[in-house]
């Protein structure tokens, strides 16, 4: 072990989640030695990638450098978390540097899970298979929508927990809608292959979603969990989840959302629940063993919808919670599962659906937010990532 230091709060990860705390920290307690562990670069603004993969943006206008996020007075140490012992409160790092901490924030997101549809690596970013889902293949959705030019277009949906749950329909209907403003929609046969069971969990926004499916023309096959793609035939191959039937369809156009999972090192460290996620008090976000273990964002165990939209609800809350848990105090802050999805039904289009753990709406607009809006694609174009860089990693927002 090459070195050993200490900090008051150390944070695993520098995204979204991540910033956001130590600039609340910072705020709140600015006596406290605070440490970012982040090994990338880079920082992306994820949300945008719905809109690059359209076309709407060139696919660098989503990120900043990490240096530039990181708030001032925060440590960053460029490397990877790969071991927690949370009862000596270490971490340990891929560079071999050990790291006490008296506080321990985890916010380390979610494995995109390339490898578990075979043939997907191999068939990634050429021949007319995409994802908005990495950095590295959004640009290519964009050529794929542009060189369509008629066939069956499929969008998937994995079984499991994944980002943003809205995303991988959100792209689809961009594409319905470019290839009618090319004029080549009549050539297409566009169809949302889900392991869901349906469109959208919450009633509202399921109502209205299936009114733009049917509008649109989409072909909907829910309960079907891509399992393989061979490239060669362009075949995506598909299980029923109720039934066990494979199903076979060919593509021209294959937009595929891999399955997710928790980090490995995450996955099998003591935090770690059943299925990998680091194991929270839904309200508290407290770890439930560890009471100097906080997470939150998309490696938490919290049973809402991954979002960035949730992490700027959990934020403040962690850090309230943390900071009373500190001074020995009753720990009130609670979150109750608010997450948004501002799901782009076209150009120009949007639905902005925003819901709790109970699948209630809790709307921030005095206006019916079921409707596709103009506005609330201002929101998302020019609103959201203008709060994100300037308010919610600033710890303002
Ligand atoms: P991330 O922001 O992913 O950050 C995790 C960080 O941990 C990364 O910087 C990573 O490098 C780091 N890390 C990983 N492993 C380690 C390790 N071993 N040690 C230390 N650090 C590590 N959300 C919305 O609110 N609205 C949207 O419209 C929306 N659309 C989306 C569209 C797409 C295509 C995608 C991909 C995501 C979208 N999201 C959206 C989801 C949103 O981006 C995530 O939910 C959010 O970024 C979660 O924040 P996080 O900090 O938990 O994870």
């Amino acid at each position: 072990m090459s070195s050993a230091t200490r900090h008051h709060v150390l944070i695993l990860g520098g995204g979204t989640a991540g910033i956001t705390v130590a600039a609340r920290l910072r705020r709140a307690a600015p006596q406290l030695a605070v440490a970012v562990v982040e090994p990338s670069e880079v920082h992306y603004y994820q949300p945008l990638w719905t809109l690059v993969g359209a076309g709407v943006f060139p696919k660098e206008v989503s990120c900043r450098p990490e240096a530039d996020v990181i708030p001032p007075g925060v440590a960053w140490i460029k490397d990877a978390a790969q071991e927690i012992d949370p009862q000596q409160q270490w971490v340990r790092t891929a560079g071999g540097q050990q790291i006490g901490y008296d506080w321990l924030v985890v916010a380390a997101g979610i494995r995109v899970r390339w490898d578990a549809i075979p043939g997907l690596m191999e068939a990634i970013g050429h021949d007319g298979v995409c994802s908005n889902y990495a950095y590295q293949y959004v640009d290519y959705t964009w050529k794929c929508l542009r060189d369509f030019a008629g066939g069956n277009a499929i969008f998937t949906q994995p079984s499991g927990a994944i980002k943003c749950g809205g995303a991988p329909q959100k792209i689809m209907y961009l594409a319905d809608d470019y290839f009618r403003r090319k004029g080549i929609r009549d050539r297409c046969t566009i169809t949302f292959a889900s392991a869901g069971k349906q469109i959208f969990a919450v009633e509202k926004y399921r109502v209205a979603l299936e009114a733009v499916i049917a509008r649109k023309g989409i072909h909907t096959r829910f309960r079907h969990d891509l399992t393989a793609i061979r490239p060669a035939s362009r075949q995506a191959v598909f299980k029923h989840l109720d039934t066990g039937d494979v199903i076979e369809l060919p593509y021209d156009l294959l937009h595929v959302t891999p399955p997710m999972g928790p980090p490995e090192f995450l996955a099998r460290s003591p935090l770690a629940d059943a299925h990998g996620w680091v194991e929270v008090h839904k309200e508290t976000l407290q770890h439930v063993r560890f009471p100097n273990v906080f997470a939150l964002g998309d490696c938490s165990s919290l049973p809402t919808s991954k979002t960035g939209a949730a992490v700027r609800k959990q934020a403040p809350v962690l850090v309230a919670n943390l900071l009373a848990a500190r001074q020995g105090r009753p720990l009130t802050a609670r979150y109750n599962g608010y997450t948004s999805c501002p799901v782009v039904t076209g150009y120009g289009k949007l639905i902005l659906a925003e819901f709790d753990y109970d699948h209630r709406p809790a709307e921030t607009f005095p206006f019916d937010q079921s409707k596709e809006r103009y506005s609330m694609w201002l929101l998302k174009k020019y609103g959201l990532p203008w709060m994100y860089w300037h308010g919610m990693l600033k710890g303002r927002l």
